[in-house]
């Protein structure tokens, strides 16, 4: 089993120190995890200090890798906070490391975290979903420094009451269809389970039947993790719904390049 998204210390919103999560993943089993720590900068909300180090975290994700080569492959990956004005500090990051696997998320969106009532207030649902998802393609559709988009409707996470799929699903399948055309993918982030969202998935079964009737291909499945006892949960449950949605495989990365595994 593979996990494609988990955090360590490494980023403001996790203490589980790398070895950690790493030894977590060995003891259940999984073959490969990529750790994906935030570089979030100029994050919406000055209260969180989303800073890392990323010099020290490339020369420890490289360190690790090669200490545990022997009982699992560790993907040196990232989580990029993608935001309008950010995109050129984002590539010259992108540029600087050697990453196997990137993720471009939206955590914020116009100026604002998505987390908290900032984003919400004074707007109807269905006017929230429309700015949320023309602010991911507009971002998308100016900076392509990435290969999986996380957690496309993080937004069903916060928002105050979710409008039904039709009201936004142009928008989703413009963003879809510029991530294909990119050939850029999507992932299945688990930790909606851990939400209690039930079977509001991320992204929805909706819209994960839509990515693949467009052509979508590439898929990861990812935890996202902020503790090592959080390592791999649901990943068995993900790769199972993406069989029963007709997706033939999952992606895995290595050099930034897709590697296709059989579900
Ligand atoms: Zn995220
Ligand atoms: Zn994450």
């Amino acid at each position: 089993m593979f996990d494609y998204h988990n955090h360590t210390s490494f980023s403001h919103d996790s203490d589980a120190p790398m070895a950690a999560v790493i030894e977590s993943a060995i003891a259940r089993g999984l073959k490969s995890i990529a750790i994906t720590d935030h570089y979030d900068p100029e994050y919406a909300n000055p209260l969180k200090d989303t800073a890392i180090d990323l010099d020290q975290y490339y020369a420890e994700l490289t360190k690790a890798s090669e200490t545990y080569q022997d009982v699992i492959h560790l993907v040196k990956g990232i989580e990029l906070g993608l935001q309008d004005h950010v995109t050129s500090l984002l590539a010259d990051a992108v540029k600087a490391y050697h990453f196997d696997f990137i993720l471009g998320s939206f955590h914020c969106a116009d100026g604002m975290e998505l987390y908290g009532e900032t984003f919400y207030a004074g707007y109807a649902a269905e006017a929230v979903y429309q700015k949320f998802y023309e602010n991911c393609y507009r971002v998308i559709g100016k900076y392509d420094q990435f290969d999986v988009m996380g957690h496309v409707n993080i937004i069903d996470r916060y928002a105050h009451r979710i409008p039904a799929f039709e009201t936004y699903r142009e928008l989703v399948e413009a963003i879809f269809k510029l991530l294909i055309e990119k050939g850029k993918g999507i992932e299945l982030n688990t930790s909606s389970i851990r939400y209690g969202m039930g079977e509001r998935y991320t992204p929805t079964v909706e819209m994960l039947k839509r990515f693949r009737e467009m052509g979508g291909e590439i898929i990861t499945v990812g935890s996202d993790s902020h503790r090592a006892s959080e390592v791999g949960s649901d990943i068995d449950f993900a790769a199972e719904l993406l069989k029963t949605l007709g997706f033939k495989y999952r992606t895995l990365f290595q050099d930034r390049k897709p590697v296709f595994v059989s579900l």
